[in-house]
């Protein structure tokens, strides 16, 4: 883990684009003085202290052109991101400039910087863990409130204090059992078998509970998928309007305009949903609106949530009962809209159904009726009804494989106690979970273990 770092990386750390400001970024040891051979200013920036911030030129030593006219920020190791020396530019945003400045500094001494290099850094210099470095990556991510809140928990160290915590419960067990083999008089050990089975089963469930919320982590990340369906005309534009309160779609008259798939991020009640808006269902000769509702059927078969929209003012069609029988067996909602029309509908057959709670009537003209469908969103969400069907998006992959590797090993100790076998097999399992829970956190020296049961052993014994 300790790798010496002698060189001083660079990058632009805003989003790439025309911006107000951008800043451009460096740490290593050489930050201070490459930042100083292209910095023009009342003060050479080795003579500042730490974390001042100082007003001047950036300019090419070749030609003495000024670049642009910046603010440099300079913070000393220790006490910055990476632990080592960080310089910060700020600039003006235009590409240009922004380019330029990063190409002045890659000439005099630093090296760009490889993605994720400065939080990198920050692991190998120990300011943060593993889980917390890749919670930074999450964080830039994150599309939305919740996920925003879980990343920014998970860099606080969260996830990494249960399983801290796991550890320890882990190791006190462990010592137990250690200092039991050397008395092993019969009730003694009848005891220490209960123990051991409280205790594996204890841990099992956190490592559940931190599996589940894995999952939900990674719904959070990416949202839910969710596709908007219907016929033409039934409001489905007008309701993705209502949601993401901004007009993306474009809402007509003539039926059959939205033709595209069209996705937008919304968050509601801070469950990100990933929405789909897609044209109509109907079949129809007009070539560009086919692949609309060839989008539609393929979307539909993707999403993770499918909100299907009826017009409350029309009997339902031959399609959309068709629609709806494909939509019975997944998770969706079925959405009357259009309430503050006459009825032809029949509500009370959709409710008989999909159930009560899964029919929700709504004006989307009126804006009517969202309440309900919000409540009924996260409803779903919470009872787990929801379920996202592509894993492969998981971002912390090793995360959930190392859990799951942990659980494999609490429950071959569980079953092994069980089974009454020797209790240095049940210690060999144990061990292992402890390993591969250390993994998570990046730290896995066996070493430490023995330490770590010697100082139970001096609290305890
Ligand atoms: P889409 O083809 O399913 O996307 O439907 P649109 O959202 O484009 O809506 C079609 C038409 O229905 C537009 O004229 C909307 O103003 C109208 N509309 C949408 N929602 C409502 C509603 O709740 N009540 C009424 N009366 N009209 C609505």
């Amino acid at each position: 883990m300790i790798e010496t770092i002698s060189d001083t990386i660079a990058a632009i750390s805003t989003p790439m684009g025309e911006g107000g400001i951008a800043v451009i970024r460096m740490s290593g040891p050489e930050a201070v003085a490459v930042a100083d051979r292209v910095f023009r200013s009342r003060q050479r920036l080795e003579q500042v202290p730490s974390h001042t911030v100082h007003y001047g030129f950036i300019t090419d030593p070749a030609t003495g052109d000024r670049v642009d006219e910046v603010l440099v920020t300079v913070m000393r190791a220790p006490r910055s991101f990476t632990r080592e020396d960080v310089v910060e530019i700020s600039c003006h945003g235009g590409l240009v400039p922004v380019r330029r400045i990063l190409e002045l500094l890659l000439e005099h001494g630093a090296r760009l910087a490889e993605p994720g290099e400065f939080t990198k850094r920050a692991f190998l210099n120990g300011r943060i863990d593993l889980t917390q470095a890749e919670a930074v990556i999450d964080l830039i991510r994150s599309k939305s409130d919740r996920a925003y809140s879980i990343a920014m928990k998970q860099a606080q160290g969260a996830l990494s204090r249960r399983i801290r915590e796991l550890r320890t419960s882990l190791v006190e067990l462990m010592a137990h059992i250690e200092v039991n083999i050397d008395y092993p008089e019969h009730d003694v050990e009848e005891a220490t078998a209960a123990l051991i089975r409280g205790r594996c089963q204890e841990m099992l469930d956190e490592i559940d509970r931190l599996l589940a919320g894995a999952r939900a982590g990674k719904v959070l990340r990416e949202g839910i998928v969710t596709a908007i369906v219907g016929r033409p005309n039934v409001g489905k534009s007008s309701l993705l309007n209502l949601l993401a309160r901004e007009n993306r779609a474009i809402v007509t008259d003539i039926p059959g305009t939205t033709r595209d798939v069209i996705e937008e991020y919304v968050s509601i009640r801070g469950i990100p949903l990933k929405l789909l808006d897609t044209a109509g269902i109907r079949e129809t000769s007009d070539i560009v609106e086919k692949i609309g509702v060839e989008r539609s059927r393929h979307a539909l078969e993707e999403a993770d949530l499918i909100l299907f929209v009826l017009n409350h003012s029309e009997p339902m069609s031959e399609e959309e009962l068709e629609l709806l029988r494909r939509v019975e067996e997944k998770p969706a909602l079925v959405i009357v809209n259009k309430t503050d029309l006459p009825g032809r509908l029949d509500v009370e057959e959709l409710r008989r159904r999909f159930g009560e709670e899964r029919v929700v009537l709504m004006s989307a003209l009126r804006e009517e009726g969202l309440d309900r469908l919000e409540q009924a969103i996260s409803d779903m969400f919470f009872s787990g009804s929801i379920e996202t069907a592509d894993q492969t998006y998981v971002s912390n992959v090793r995360h959930i494989d190392l859990l799951q590797r942990a659980r494999r090993a609490f429950e071959d100790a569980l079953h092994a106690a069980e089974a009454r076998m020797p209790i240095d097999v049940v210690q060999i399992d144990l061990r292992l979970a402890w390993e591969l829970l250390g993994e998570v956190i990046g730290e896995a020296v066996s070493d430490s273990l023995i330490d770590q049961i010697f100082s139970q052993f001096c609290l305890g014994k």
